[in-house]
């Protein structure tokens, strides 16, 4: 069976299932091997420490998990931007997921409850900061609240481009997700495009050195002589690689899952990007499959 869903798809899809008694119903993460590790941000709230990554079906091993108050993104450069971005480059996350929960008490709080509840500890109006609201990232609706989170990331310069972010609300009671923002839609390049701009240059590069091959040294074209017929021979063969590369690309499904752009030592290569249509194969490390979700733990507050 061709497993063509995406981590995100498959998490949703198998999330829906088995809150609708389908016991089969599970994660295989070795089939999303490109897309793991992924990284949470999640509020702090107690309650989500048995959901996540349970209800993901992700192992424990592949979930990186970001929290502060209220999955708040304070800006581009905040300390839940830098920790994200940091997960990706240092611990290899693949895809982001803001994911918001149900009954958030940070959503409840107005800018008097925090007050009351400052002063209640002992901390007075006059040492607290001018704008609460900001200071602390306030908000009123839980989705809102994630929908802003996913756009301030996405715009964020240290979040890297190819890396999805995705939003999701989790149902404390139910563990049931829903799937706010696909990050696969918001991703700035496709594969294919960074591939296309690769050819495009590489190619007005050959252009240029036809010109130059058709200099003559005396009487002698330098393409008779052995040195000319080399590079002749090598512009031939990157010719081939070109015509190669882009029937692939104009014949190929586009591309899913986190686009890869092709490092420099790739261009030069002239191989077509990993992580392509063809997905996992054998390179990447396995993941056991751990037994699929079977029964979403039901908590009573
Ligand atoms: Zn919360």
């Amino acid at each position: 069976m061709g497993n063509t869903m995406r981590l995100l798809e498959a998490i949703v899809d198998a999330n829906h299932r088995a809150l609708a008694g389908d016991p089969k119903a599970g994660l295989r993460p070795s089939e999303h091997a490109d897309s793991l590790p992924v990284v949470a941000l999640t509020c702090l709230d107690a309650r989500l420490n048995p959901v996540l990554p349970e209800v993901l079906g992700i192992p424990e091993e592949q979930f990186l998990w970001v929290r502060n108050a209220g999955n708040v993104v304070g800006g581009p450069f905040s300390s839940a931007a830098r920790a994200l971005a940091l997960a990706c480059l240092l611990e290899g996350a693949r895809e982001i997921l803001v994911i918001g929960h149900s009954d958030c008490r940070v959503a409840r709080q107005s800018v008097m409850s925090l007050l009351d509840r400052f002063s209640a500890l002992g901390i007075s109006r006059d040492r607290l900061p001018e704008n609460l609201l900001e200071t602390f990232g306030l908000f009123a609706s839980e989705p809102q609240n994630v929908h802003a989170a996913c756009d301030t990331l996405r715009k964020s310069p240290i979040i890297p481009p190819h890396v999805p972010v995705h939003g999701l609300m989790v149902d404390l009671d139910t563990g049931r997700l829903e799937w706010l923002v696909n990050g696969y839609t918001t991703l700035p390049t496709t594969t294919a495009e960074a591939v296309q701009a690769t050819v495009a240059s590489v190619r007005e590069t050959l252009g240029r050195i036809g010109d130059w091959t058709e200099f003559r040294i005396g009487s002698v074209a330098l393409s008779d002589l052995p040195i000319g017929r080399t590079v002749a021979g090598a512009i031939d063969r990157l010719e081939g690689t070109l015509g190669k590369l882009e029937q692939a690309l104009g014949t190929a499904p586009s591309i899913s899952g986190p686009a890869v752009t092709p490092t420099p030592s790739q261009e030069s290569g002239v191989e077509p990007a990993e992580g392509g249509p063809q997905g996992p194969s054998g390179s990447k490390k396995a993941i056991p499959i751990p037994p699929p979700v079977t029964r979403l733990r039901h908590r009573d507050r």
